[in-house]
C-alpha cells in the first residue's frame, strides 16, 4: 500500500475528535503556517506542491488563490462539499471520519488568501457529514482553533457551515454562491470567475474538500514531499471512488498516475471483476466523463493521460461496466439524472435531456427507430457547448461515448427490441 496523505489516520478510533486528532499530528501544520510562514509564501509553497483540484476540473490549486483581486472588497472561502457527482463518494468519507482535517486544510487556506469568514457548503443529504463538520467547527471553535487571534496570532477567522437542500447543481461554483446568498441554486455567466467577484461580490476562493483536506498534509511534510508523489504534471495522491461491477467497490487513495488497470484488479483495490466478467467499459471520473473501451484500462489514471485516451479524470469516480450490463439501459439511467437535475435556466440542457431521456427511453423498451440513435447525437451536438453550465455538456459524455463505441446495442434494441448484453444475459423490454 502506498503512503497515504488524505486518508492516513481515518482508521484510528476517535479521529473525529479534536483531541484524538491532536493526538496524531491534528493541527501542527497550522500552527506551523502560523509561525513560519507568511501568507504569500503558503500560496508559493501549495503552488510548488502541484496540488490540483479534486472536484473535478483539476484546476491548480495554488494558481486559483494567487488569482484573488486584489480589492477592497471582505474576501470570502468556500469550500465545497456538496459532493453529487454520480459514482463519487470520497467527501463524505473526509468529512464523516476526520472532519478536523477538513476544517484545519479550511484555516490555513484563509490565512494563505487573507480570508476572515470561509463557508463550508454541505450537500444537505448527507446528515451525518454535516452534523460531523458542525461538530469539529464548535471545537475548534472552543480550542481557540478558531475565532479571534487563532493560537495567539493576529489572524482571526469564522467559519459558518452551510448545508445544502439537494441540487446538483449548487456543486456547480456560482450556483452555490448563489445559494448561499439565500437565492435559487442557478449559475451565473462566467467570467468574472469567483476569485475576481464571488460572494457578496467579494474575491472568493472555491475549493472542494478533498483539495482543502490536503493542504495540512503539505504544510506538514513539505510542497516537495507531496511533489514526490505521481507525474510530472499531476502530483501527489487522490482518493478514487470504485464503484460499479467490481469485487471490491470502495474508496482508494493512490498516487496519480498508478494505471486503471492496478485499481480495478489488484487484489488489494478491486479485486476484478464481478462474477469474473468481461470488462465491457469505464468511466473514469463520474458520469460527467467519457466512457472508455477496455482496451484503455492499462491507461494512468493521471489527468493528462486520460484526456489522451479521450475522458476526463473528473472527480476521481471510477465506474466499472462489466459485459452483464446494458450500455443503453446504463446510459439511459445517468441520462435521467440529468434530466432531473437540469436547474432549468437554458433551454438547451433544460428541453435537451428531457428529450434525450424520452428517446433513450423508448430505445431501452424497444419501441425506438433506427433514426434515434442519430437524433440522439443531434440533440447532444446541440447541448454540449451550447448551454449555460457544465452540466448540460456533461449529460451529453455518455451518450455520445457510448454510441461511439457501442452503436450496434442501440441498433440492435430497435431490431430486436432487447438487450445484447452477450449470451445467457438477454433481457427483453417488449
Ligand atoms: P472549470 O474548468 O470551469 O473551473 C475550474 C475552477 O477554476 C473554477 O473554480 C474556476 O472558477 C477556476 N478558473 C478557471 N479559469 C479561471 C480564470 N481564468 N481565473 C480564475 N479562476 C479560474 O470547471 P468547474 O465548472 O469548476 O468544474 C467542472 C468539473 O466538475 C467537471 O469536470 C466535473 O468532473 C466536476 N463535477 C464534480 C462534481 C462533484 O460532486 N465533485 C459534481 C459535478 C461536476
Ligand atoms: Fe441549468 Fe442546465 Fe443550463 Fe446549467 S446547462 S444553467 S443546469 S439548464
Amino acid at each position: 500500500m502506498p503512503e497515504l496523505i488524505i486518508t492516513k489516520n481515518l482508521d484510528v478510533p476517535g479521529i473525529d475528535k479534536l483531541d484524538v486528532y491532536r493526538q496524531h499530528g491534528g493541527y501542527e501544520a497550522l500552527a506551523k503556517a502560523l509561525r513560519n510562514y507568511q501568507p504569500d509564501e503558503l500560496v508559493d509553497a501549495i503552488k510548488t506542491s502541484g496540488l490540483r483540484g479534486r472536484g473535478g476540473a483539476g484546476f491548480p490549486t495554488g494558481m486559483k488563490w494567487s488569482f484573488l483581486a486584489k480589492n477592497d472588497r471582505p474576501r470570502y472561502l468556500c469550500c465545497n462539499c456538496d459532493e453529487s457527482e454520480p459514482g463519487t463518494c470520497k467527501d463524505r468519507v473526509i468529512m464523516e471520519q476526520i472532519p478536523h482535517r477538513l476544517v484545519e486544510g479550511v484555516i490555513i487556506t484563509s490565512y494563505a488568501c487573507k480570508v476572515h469568514t470561509a463557508f463550508i457548503y454541505v450537500r444537505g443529504e448527507l446528515v451525518k457529514a454535516g452534523r460531523q463538520v458542525e461538530k469539529a467547527v464548535e471545537e475548534a471553535y472552543a480550542a481557540g482553533l478558531l475565532g479571534k487571534n487563532i493560537l495567539g496570532s493576529d489572524f482571526s477567522l469564522d467559519v459558518i457551515v452551510h448545508r445544502g437542500a439537494g441540487a446538483y447543481i449548487c456543486g456547480e461554483e456560482s450556483a452555490l454562491m448563489e445559494s448561499l446568498e439565500g437565492r435559487r441554486g442557478y449559475p451565473r455567466l462566467k467570467p468574472p470567475f469567483p476569485a475576481v467577484v464571488g460572494l457578496y461580490g467579494g474575491p472568493t476562493v472555491i475549493n472542494n474538500c478533498e483539495t482543502l483536506a490536503t493542504v495540512p498534509a503539505i504544510i506538514e511534510n513539505g510542497a516537495d514531499y507531496y511533489a514526490s508523489f505521481g507525474t510530472e504534471k499531476s502530483k501527489g495522491t487522490r482518493i478514487f471512488c470504485l464503484s460499479g461491477q467490481v469485487k471490491k467497490p470502495g474508496n482508494y487513495e493512490l498516487p496519480l498516475g498508478i494505471p486503471l488497470s492496478t485499481l480495478i484488479y489488484d487484489e488489494k483495490y478491486g479485486g476484478g471483476i464481478l462474477d469474473d466478467r468481461e470488462l465491457k467499459a469505464i468511466i473514469p471520473g463520474g458520469s460527467s466523463t467519457f466512457i472508455l473501451s477496455p482496451d484503455k484500462v492499462d491507461t494512468p489514471l493521471d489527468y493528462e493521460s486520460i484526456a489522451a485516451a479521450g475522458s476526463m479524470l473528473g472527480s476521481g469516480g471510477v465506474i466499472v461496466i462489466s459485459d452483464a450490463t446494458c450500455i443503453v439501459g446504463a446510459i439511459l439511467r445517468m441520462t435521467e439524472f440529468y434530466r432531473d437535475e437540469s436547474c432549468g435556466k437554458c433551454t438547451p440542457c433544460r428541453e435537451g435531456t428531457f428529450w434525450l431521456t424520452e428517446i433513450l427511453e423508448r430505445l431501452e423498451h424497444g419501441h425506438g427507430e433506427m433514426r434515434d440513435v442519430d437524433l440522439l447525437l443531434d440533440i447532444c451536438d446541440n447541448l454540449a457547448g451550447k448551454s449555460f453550465c457544465p452540466l448540460g455538456d456533461a449529460a451529453t459524455s455518455s451518450i455520445t461515448s457510448g454510441i461511439r463505441q457501442f452503436r450496434a446495442e442501440f441498433e440492435y434494441h430497435v431490431t430486436h427490441g432487447c438487450c445484447m448484453t452477450g449470451p445467457g444475459s438477454k433481457k427483453s423490454h417488449t
